[in-house]
């Protein structure tokens, strides 16, 4: 059966951590937009040099580069299956051209993972991901940590911080979420295809309740 789930979130909810899982346990393709902006960085493309700049200060990336990456990726055969995107649709004109290109509805379900302001910038400030831009693998120095340290347990590749989880590019994320991604809220909320998760407490107890409201919403 197809899936189509968008997982929505401010940054540091717990999306990339809980996508991988999503993306095994329901066999869909977890596409993250930040994911493929870094693999366009590490590759030294146009596009990457195009985006750095705007995610290096916390901002978000003009819809038009956003749109044109994200259509070409959900073009691919892969999806046929249907996909969890992760940090796509940061805005309404986003979910708007998410919607414009499939007949009947573009999704099944959006889950919202809800979590404090202050957890989230102790969660985004302790995260360690690998630097292997196409692996996805995500730490944290005290919550998850990985087996030996600054080494990904994926792939063994080392760890690194990302640039945008200092202090001032995180504040400045979390203002774009509150201005721009609310609208995305309003607008699944409308649909009535919003599911809201506490993403609070252990990564399991999150996953168990993501699972849940995916099964609900979505019976096999
Ligand atoms: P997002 O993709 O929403 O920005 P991540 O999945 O990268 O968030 O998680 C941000 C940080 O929080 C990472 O360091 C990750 O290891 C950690 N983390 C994720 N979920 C939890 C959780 N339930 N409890 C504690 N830390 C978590
Ligand atoms: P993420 O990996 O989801 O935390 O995204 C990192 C950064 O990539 C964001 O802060 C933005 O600069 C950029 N980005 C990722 N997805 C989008 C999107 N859908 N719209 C605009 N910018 C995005």
């Amino acid at each position: 059966m197809t899936r189509r789930i968008v997982l929505l979130g401010p940054p540091g909810a717990g999306k990339g951590t809980q996508a991988a899982r999503v993306s095994t346990d329901f066999a869909i393709p977890h596409i993250s937009t930040g994911d493929l902006f870094r693999v366009e960085i590490a590759a030294g493309s146009e596009l990457g040099m195009k985006a750095k700049g705007f995610m290096d200060a916390g901002d978000l990336v003009p819809d038009e580069i956003v749109l044109d990456m994200l259509s070409a990726r959900i073009s691919e055969p892969d999806v046929a299956s249907g996909f969890l995107l992760d940090g796509f649709p940061r805005t309404a004109a986003q979910a708007e051209a998410l919607e414009s290109r499939f007949e009947g509805g573009a999704i099944d379900l959006a889950v919202l993972l809800e979590v404090e302001e202050e957890e989230l910038v102790t969660r985004l400030s302790g995260r360690w991901v690998c630097s292997n831009p196409k692996c996805s693998g995500v730490f944290h120095v005290v919550y998850s940590p990985p087996i030996v340290e600054g080494i990904c347990d994926a792939c063994g590749a080392a760890l690194v911080q990302r640039n945008d989880d200092k202090p001032e590019a995180i504040r400045r994320r979390l203002e774009e979420y509150a201005s721009k991604t609310s609208a995305v809220i309003d607008f699944y909320e409308a649909r009535g295809e919003l599911v809201r998760v506490d993403s609070s407490g252990s990564v399991e107890d999150v996953a168990g309740r993501i699972e849940s409201a995916i099964d609900n919403a979505i019976p096999a």
